[in-house]
């Protein structure tokens, strides 16, 4: 599969806005974003003109790298929400959160979603018993997650799971520590998701 390979510092920075990519990095003054907020580049600090379009591309860039998909995948998100019923942007968040990569990084069980990734890449979470190792597996209320017996040793595991707390589980996940389960109580509402993103300019960039 493709993969980013730059900085992915440079993104947020890009974006002028934290996209928690680098896990504890991000909550720590090593943060790049908290050192130099201006985008990366010789003019990166010159005054830019924004267009509509502009505003537009940049909300899509900033969720794609949020959620770390590219461009293909995310434009088959967007149609996919365009087909189901209800507000577009809305499915399209809550299709982008039912990924099992992000639910195991809202869980606790990585520090990144591109950890997550990786993980789950490797086999190490069963969903409701059996083992899934795509981290696009569209996850469903009532889902449980759990890390595999032999893989609880793994180190960004384990050390994931002690910064647990710093990050917080959201309302409509339930965590279980101590067995290394989590579980999904249910659909999360607009409210629950990111209040920064503004997924009515990602419909608006696609719908020209
Ligand atoms: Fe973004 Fe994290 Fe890097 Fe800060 S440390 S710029 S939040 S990826």
């Amino acid at each position: 599969m493709a993969r980013y390979r730059e900085s992915v510092c440079r993104f947020c920075r890009r974006e002028q806005t934290k996209l928690f990519l680098k896990g504890d990095r991000c909550y720590s003054d090593k943060c790049s974003v908290e050192r130099r907020n201006y985008p990366p580049g010789q003019h990166g600090q010159s005054r830019a003109k924004h267009t509509d379009y502009g505003i537009q591309l940049r909300e899509k860039q900033k969720v794609r790298r949020i959620y770390g998909i590219l461009e293909k995948q995310f434009r088959n998100y967007v149609h996919l929400a365009e087909r189901k019923k209800g507000v577009t942007g809305e499915n399209l968040l809550l299709l982008l959160e039912s990924r099992l990569d992000n639910i195991v990084f809202r869980l606790g069980f990585a520090s990144s979603r591109s950890q997550a990734r990786q993980l789950v890449n490797h086999g190490h979470f069963l969903v409701n018993g059996r083992k899934v190792d795509i981290p696009s597996y569209r996850t469903r209320p009532g889902d449980v997650i759990t890390v595999k017996e032999k893989s609880r040793t793994v180190k960004t595991i384990e050390e994931s799971v002690k910064t647990v707390t710093r990050r917080g589980i959201p309302d409509w996940l339930d965590v279980n520590v101590t067995d290394y389960s989590g579980t999904i109580k249910a659909v999360p509402t607009r409210e629950d998701l990111p209040p920064t993103i503004r997924e009515q300019l990602i419909v608006e960039f696609y719908s020209k």
